[in-house]
């Protein structure tokens, strides 16, 4: 039963007519009597290669190939069939239908069935996946490959170079994992096949926004990691998109790696989104849109400009000063975002604007000519925007004073995920990472779903490993199932930030967008608040924010193209205009009763100290969470809005006395900035 004997392919000719078929065909199944149950046979294909090698053989032997008719393959297969029969074997035609009848069965050569009932006790799953019409075979994978066989048969269609078949043979490496192709290359592929199943992201396609990229090391080191991604111009990606529907378009952006240099600082100030509140902060800007596949994800906005996925492969040297620059002019803006009147004056223009100016003066001037051009661009700032003498005169103060080191915070992840990537373009670990911890007093968030948080382990005993934060966007599993498919799993996503927080890493949790799953959503986000607490206890939160679902009207139109009859597109998600900020977005009603849930669920379960903000809310919607009647929820407004939340959980070295006192006499936030950092 194990044994199938192919009589095949059954060549007619002048030398092998039906006569010696007849006779060789009994010769053999007479011996296989008792050994063999089914016989297997066709009649040569003659596709185009096969033919060319046959006319040759012609000439050359002379001797006739037939291509005969189908009465006659018939006829002599029932003969065939008949002494089949005779020895105890079934006849089953391999590749054509219109042979099946009387004694002769259609052949199912890779037969699951059979191999269920030698190997699987008759219960082995499979389906019927023809290779070609009239073939009946199970779905299975190929192992042979072209031109790889020596033995030359006239009728072959798997060989079309005969002289190559027979060098591949030759140099054949027994140890190779892939016939007909070398050891080394057998592992580099066997190394990708185990990195793909591994659950990371590769590319199919990688597109060079400029050619003459290619020749560069950071560039070079880009592509390899994508591991055998094929590459197109910009061009062919225009004509692969061309025509496709608006989910296979998303698909294939996801696909699709699309590697530039950013011309501009690869650092900037964040833009608070018109009509919300946010903590200032910088981006690094290493790329936009992510591999994940978030049905919610805003950047669906740019379907059609810029579906794929970017990466900005500037050179180490670019990120490290561009870093460097952000953190003097950080120095400089902030006592203005200190202070009540400036802060909301603040904004990525400036910044981009003193970039400029210290580019000019040349980084590698002095600190005192670069803090100068910080004064003199600050002091016409504030004489512009007419903030009171007094006022002017402490912001100057601070920035004229050596000890005055404020906390700089990198955000890695605004326009992309932070890690996701990390395997094919080792920003964190080869440049950002190593930059910030070089600084005096710069953090670093990964804002990210992923779960290979691998590369921070040789910082396991890093002194300022604190410095490094982890923020994880997370919802109820429910929800990531059904708006996150094909993203890492919540207990994936917990365990490894779990992992992250016991090696001192320090984790912000971002529970964003929170989704209003009608009917069923606050049992959703009561259970869930007691799987976080499985993985991560209130000790090992740094702080966590609580937001909600917000797209561009762009977002939406997109969203409802590319994922047809989404539930996101429910009447509680309203246009801008009966909601403030300008974006559609739950009701102000349904975002209070979620945030103070989900807050109070996280009070009930032990969070209580940790400090909670609302990310991107209106100024209304936190001012209703801060009364009397939400006094339980603790929410403080300005330690987010002034970028001083992170004071409480992080150790900010101590400001020498003299400064203190001038805190103290002269301004009343940043006397709560002493506060906080006694408490
Ligand atoms: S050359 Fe090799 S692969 Fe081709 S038909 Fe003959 S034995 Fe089969
Ligand atoms: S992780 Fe963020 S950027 Fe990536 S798909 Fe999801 S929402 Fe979009």
């Amino acid at each position: 039963k194990h044994v199938h004997w192919r009589y095949d392919p059954i060549v007619i000719s002048s030398i092998t007519g039906a006569d010696f078929h007849l006779k060789n065909f009994e010769n053999i199944a007479s011996r296989l009597k008792g050994h063999v149950e089914r016989c297997y046979f066709s009649y040569p294909y003659l596709y185009k290669k096969v033919k060319r090698n046959i006319d040759k053989f012609q000439k050359e032997k002379s001797i006739t190939i037939y291509d005969p008719d189908n009465d006659f393959k018939l006829n002599l297969a029932q003969q065939l069939a008949d002494i089949a029969d005779c020895y105890g074997m079934s006849m089953n035609s391999c590749g054509n239908k219109d042979l099946v009848g009387g004694k002769i069965k259609q052949a199912h050569c890779v037969d699951g069935e059979i191999i269920g009932e030698l190997f699987f006790n008759n219960d082995f799953k499979y389906v019927i996946k023809p290779s070609r019409e009239g073939c009946g075979c199970a779905e299975s994978t190929d192992i042979g490959a072209y031109d790889t066989c020596p033995n030359g048969c006239i009728y072959c269609y798997a060989n079309v170079n005969k002289e190559k078949a027979r060098q591949i043979f030759e140099t054949h490496e027994a140890e190779s994992a892939f016939l007909g192709h070398s050891k080394s290359d057998s592992d580099k592929w066997i190394s990708e096949i185990n990195a793909r199943k591994s659950g990371l992201y590769y590319p199919k396609y990688y597109v060079l926004e400029d050619e003459s990229l290619r020749d560069k090391p950071r560039v070079k080191e880009i592509i390899e990691n994508c591991r055998g991604a094929q590459k197109l111009t910009k061009d062919e990606v225009v004509t692969k998109l061309s025509g496709l529907s608006a989910p296979k378009r998303y698909a294939l952006g996801k696909q699709t790696l699309y590697i530039k240099e950013i011309k501009r600082s690869s650092v900037h100030f964040f833009s608070i989104p018109k009509g919300a509140i946010e903590n200032p902060q910088l981006i690094i800007n290493h790329g936009m849109i992510c591999p994940h596949f978030c049905q919610y994800c805003y950047w669906q906005k740019d379907l059609y400009s810029s579906s794929m996925i970017t990466v900005h492969a500037n050179p180490k040297e670019d990120f490290v000063e561009d870093i460097k620059i952000a953190s003097i002019i950080w120095r400089a803006f902030s006592p203005l975002i200190s202070s009540d009147i400036c802060k909301d004056k603040v904004s990525d223009s400036l910044f981009l604007r003193l970039d400029r100016k210290i580019r000019k003066k040349g980084i590698s001037s002095d600190d005192k000519a670069l803090k100068s051009v910080c004064l003199d661009f600050v002091k016409g700032l504030m004489e512009d925007w007419k903030i009171p003498k007094k006022e002017q005169k402490f912001i100057l103060s601070r920035i004229k004073n050596p000890a005055y080191k404020p906390k700089v915070i990198f955000d890695s992840g605004e326009n992309n995920d932070s890690v996701a990537l990390e395997h094919i373009t080792n920003i964190q670990n080869d440049i950002l990472i190593p930059t910030i911890l070089n600084m005096d007093n710069a953090y670093l968030i990964l804002r990210t779903k992923s779960i290979y948080f691998g590369f921070l382990e040789k910082l396991n005993k890093h002194p300022k490993r604190d410095h490094i934060i982890i923020s994880p966007s997370i919802n109820p599993r429910y929800l990531i199932e059904k708006y996150e498919p094909g993203n890492h799993s919540l207990e994936d996503r917990l365990e490894s930030l779990r992992a992250a927080a016991i090696m001192g890493f320090k984790v912000f949790l971002c529970f964003s967008p929170m989704i209003y799953e009608r009917g069923s959503w606050r049992k959703l986000y009561a259970e869930f608040v007691k799987e976080v607490k499985r993985y991560l206890p209130p000790e090992k939160v740094h702080y966590y924010t609580v937001g909600s679902l917000r797209l561009s009207k762009q977002a939406l139109r997109n969203i409802k193209n590319i994922h047809p009859g989404t539930p996101l597109d429910s009447p509680y998600f309203i246009p801008p205009g009966n909601t403030s900020g300008d974006k559609f977005r739950y009701s102000g009603d349904i975002r209070r009763t979620m945030y103070a849930f989900l807050i109070r669920e996280m009070n009930k379960a032990g969070y209580d100290k940790v400090p909670r903000y609302l990310q991107t809310e209106t100024i209304e919607l936190w001012q209703s969470l801060m009364t009397d009647q939400y006094k339980d929820l603790n929410l403080d407004l300005d330690a987010y809005r002034s970028g001083r939340m992170e004071l409480r959980a992080l150790t900010e070295p101590s400001l020498p006395d003299k400064e203190r006192r001038e805190v103290d006499d002269n301004h009343r936030g940043l006397n709560q900035d002493v506060r906080l950092q006694k408490t």
